[in-house]
């Protein structure tokens, strides 16, 4: 193979990869050299945003229609009304298209860039999703463009609800509702809340420097435990997905659990008693994993969503 002809090849694999992002179910696929720049909102509203490499723009924009099937055709002429209101101040001509296709609209537009969007709305969730292509016209990405615009869901078949970032993929059931989050590309943390219950789902980069002089279980009392309070917890080494790992268990404990729980025996919510979580390091990927969960008796929200986490390809 020449080198001209190695290189096309390797240009036509970096284009089929592609990497999932979801955002409170809200899920879209790009190629995997785009990065997500921000991304904001809950499940009633929100906003995403995916930059390529080069001056291509992805985004997506979600927000609850209220139970009134809303007129999609009528959003997206008002859409590119407004776009052609703001080119022509600044003295730019726009043309544009619109079309019905069933369940969703689709867009195009020209200006000094090229847009091209779909609107669709699902009854099941009762949401309007806006996603557009943003790029200049040398950049030809039309084709790349209809793929990201046909890869929008907004929900699962099973009913959990998706998140996906970075390459970090994985669902929880509705109950389980966002209440705090770090996202950066070496540490991401998602925290959320099922009213007195929580559940954390982690990742880490760079795992080999992370745990080089420790043992998994160092690690984890140093990184992970400060964080979980009012549980008295035990451990255990076991394998998870071919990787050394760590079960976590405990009971509620302490002085504080006392209090929070005549502070939730007032609101009719239980204290969850019961702590469960799994860590583990995954060689392949270089990256620490870790879920953990408070519950009551029986349940099993920490290993559910273990073994939704796929964590190396
Ligand atoms: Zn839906
Ligand atoms: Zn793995």
């Amino acid at each position: 193979m020449n080198v001209s002809k190695a290189g096309l090849c390797l240009k036509k694999a970096m284009r089929e990869t592609w990497s999932t992002i979801a955002w409170e179910g809200v899920t879209v696929r790009v190629p995997a050299e785009w990065s997500l720049v921000g991304v904001s909102g809950d499940a009633q509203k929100g906003y995403l945003r995916v930059d390529s490499p080069a001056q291509s723009v992805l985004e997506m924009r979600w927000s609850a229609a209220s139970g009134k099937p809303p007129e999609l055709l009528a959003k997206g002429r008002e859409l590119l009304a407004n776009l052609d209101k703001s080119c022509r101040k600044q003295g730019t001509k726009v043309t544009s298209k619109i079309k019905n296709e069933g369940d969703s609209v689709t867009f195009w537009w020209k200006a000094d860039r090229i847009g091209e969007g779909r609107l669709t709305y699902c009854q099941k969730c009762d949401r309007v999703l806006i996603a557009q292509v943003i790029y200049p016209p040398e950049e030809d990405l039309s084709d790349t463009a209809q793929s990201i615009l046909r890869s929008m869901r907004d929900h699962r078949s099973d009913n959990l609800i998706a998140w996906a970032l970075y390459g970090f993929e994985f669902a929880v059931p509705a109950s389980y509702v966002l209440d705090r989050h770090t996202l950066m590309s070496g540490y991401i943390k998602l925290a959320f809340k099922n009213r007195a219950k929580q559940l954390v789902v982690e990742r880490w980069g760079l795992a080999n420097t992370i745990v080089a002089d420790y043992s998994l279980m160092d690690w984890y009392r140093k990184d992970v435990l400060p964080d979980v309070k009012g549980f008295r917890t035990d451990f255990e080494q076991i394998d998870i997905s071919g990787h050394p790992g760590l079960r976590v268990w405990g009971q509620a404990a302490g002085i504080r659990q006392a209090v929070k729980s005549v502070a939730y025996s007032l609101t009719l919510y239980t204290n969850p008693r019961f702590l469960t979580g799994y860590a583990w390091h995954c060689t392949e990927s270089n990256r620490l994993y870790s879920v953990r969960a408070t519950h009551d008796k029986g349940e099993n929200i920490a290993e559910r969503v273990r073994d939704l986490i796929r964590c190396h390809k």
